[in-house]
């Protein structure tokens, strides 16, 4: 039997998909389980294929023109609406994509969900706000207009699922695009949440869809279907590969968010006491952060001294539930994901890396995995080369700051860099020869909604982020007009 509705964390949550302004189930389901207590089953979420994805994109496409018609100022008012209802379902939606997912519920309640408002008026906003660039050249009068580019495929990651959808569905909705938006299987419910919002905000049926599912079925449908004109991506570089190719073979613009392996560079001129806090936050949200500075590069002659104060900064997590206010770091969020981290730990330690501390989980029945620092025998080393996605650094001394950047530079990853230093020159020099999307000195994730946000290397293809995105969702035209043959 299809249940169609389960209360999650006391919220109802509808298991189905939403696809034309309606809930539609599918023959077949997969169960979504909490990670802070796997033997509690949260739903039986609704197992999309090829007719879901089908079907989500006809609608998609038979609302387009109509959206795409609308001025910037009345898709403006959807946009607002939306954003006032998740302002409303704060809480709400952070209990749900607490037990989904297990980030911390008051990060979630603070912090996280709050910025899937900010991007649906943010994007709203931009759009009206776009100066089209004017100029005279060759005897004519040249603009350049956005077109909308139509329905948009876009398809996130089980971590931070909710903010990280709204901020592609967000300018890809602004710029006159329908969405078919995919969860990942692993936290789909607070994104089904925020379908009844759309709902609420009388979206034009068609306009804002989701499907939910596997990715290797209904994902993989989505983007082979030749209709969806625009596909954003953020997960795991094999996944990226996997959908290039569907987006190459139909000629489709994509942009991918793809994992990080990030340098926190550590100079012996900066307030080591600042730099060790911070360095500790990446072991927030169980590591499960693409932005996070994984490889601690620390200048030799600072090393004993930060490594003393990181070693006491990590020391002061506590594992436990994430809805309890004390506890700072959360479980993995599934027991495969848990049994891959544990891996990757197990290897190097047999391979000859050095454990500093942590290195196991918590306890046998759950998906904890305590702060684990390694320090590598070699920069070859696979823990220092592939992204981990957990609770794991590794630590590795420079003597200059030539070396510095050559270990920084070092992976296939690009996604982003965190300095410590307090010479200003150091850290222009450093951060304009570092190679990575996003570069922050003395600070971590400030995010301005206006920067272009992306990876380079294996971390991801184009940028997302202000005018990048509505740049992206749309065609761009170049518009010409022979100066002195009109007039009026
Ligand atoms: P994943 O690649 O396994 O899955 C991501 C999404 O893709 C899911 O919705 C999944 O169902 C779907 N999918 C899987 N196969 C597909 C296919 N063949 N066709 C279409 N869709 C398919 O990634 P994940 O494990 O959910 O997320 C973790 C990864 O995401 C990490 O590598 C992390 O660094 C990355 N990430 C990157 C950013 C960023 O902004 N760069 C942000 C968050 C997470």
């Amino acid at each position: 039997m299809i249940v169609e509705r389960v209360s999650v964390a006391g919220v109802e949550v509808a298991t189905g998909h939403f696809i034309d302004g309606v809930r539609v189930q599918s023959a077949t389901t997969f169960e979504d389980r909490s990670p802070l207590d796997w033997d509690l089953k949260l739903a039986d979420v609704a197992r999309g294929g090829e007719a879901e994805a089908h079907a989500a994109v006809s609608a998609a496409l038979e609302a387009f023109p109509a959206w795409a018609a609308l001025s910037t100022v009345e898709r403006q008012g959807y946009l607002h609406r939306l954003a006032d209802l998740i302002d409303s379902n704060v809480e709400r939606i952070a209990a749900v994509e607490c037990l989904d997912m297990a980030m911390l519920e008051e990060s979630l309640r603070l912090r996280v969900i709050g910025r899937g408002a900010r991007n649906f008026r943010a994007y709203a906003d931009l759009a009206v706000a776009y100066e089209a660039r004017q100029w005279d050249s060759n005897g004519t009068h040249n603009t350049v207009l956005r077109m909308p580019a139509g329905p948009s495929a876009v398809i996130t990651p089980w971590n931070a699922p909710f903010m990280l959808s709204t901020w592609k569905c967000a300018p890809a909705l602004a710029a006159g695009n329908t969405v078919i938006l995919k969860p990942a299987e692993w936290s789909p419910l607070s994104c089904s949440f925020l379908m009844d919002l759309v709902d609420d905000a009388a979206f034009p049926r068609g306009v804002f869809n989701m499907v939910q599912g596997i990715g290797s079925e209904v994902g993989a449908a989505l983007v082979a279907d030749p209709r969806v004109r625009r596909i954003s991506f953020t997960g795991s570089p094999a996944t990226g590969r996997a959908i290039g190719v569907a987006a190459a073979k139909n000629l489709v613009p994509f942009t991918a968010e793809l994992g990080g392996k990030g340098p926190f560079m550590v100079f012996s001129d900066a307030d080591l006491d600042a730099a060790a806090e911070k360095a500790a936050l990446m072991y927030d949200d169980a590591g499960q952060v693409c932005l996070a500075g994984t490889r601690l590069l620390v200048e030799s002659s600072c090393r004993d001294a930060f490594v003393e104060r990181f070693t006491e900064t990590a020391g002061r997590h506590i594992l436990g539930d994430s809805r309890d206010p004390t506890t700072t770091m959360s479980p993995l969020i599934h027991p495969q994901h848990l049994e891959r981290v544990e891996g990757f730990v197990n290897r190097a330690v047999s391979e000859g890396d050095r454990l500093v501390f942590g290195g196991h989980r918590l306890a046998a029945n759950g998906l904890w995995f305590e702060p684990t620092l390694i320090e590598p025998r070699s920069n070859d080393s696979e823990i220092v080369q592939n992204e981990v996605f957990g609770p794991v650094l590794t630590l590795q001394a420079f003597e200059t700051e030539d070396e510095a950047i050559r270990l920084a530079n070092s992976t296939p990853y690009g996604l982003s860099a965190i300095v410590y230093t307090s010479d200003q020159a150091k850290a222009d020099r450093v951060a304009s020869a570092v190679r990575a999307g996003t570069v922050w000195v003395n600070c971590f994730l400030v995010r301005d909604l206006t920067a272009p946000f992306g990876g380079t290397g294996v971390s991801g293809i184009g940028r997302e982020g202000g005018d990048y995105a509505l740049d992206f969702y749309s065609d761009l035209k170049t518009y010409q007009v022979k100066e002195g043959t009109t007039h009026g």
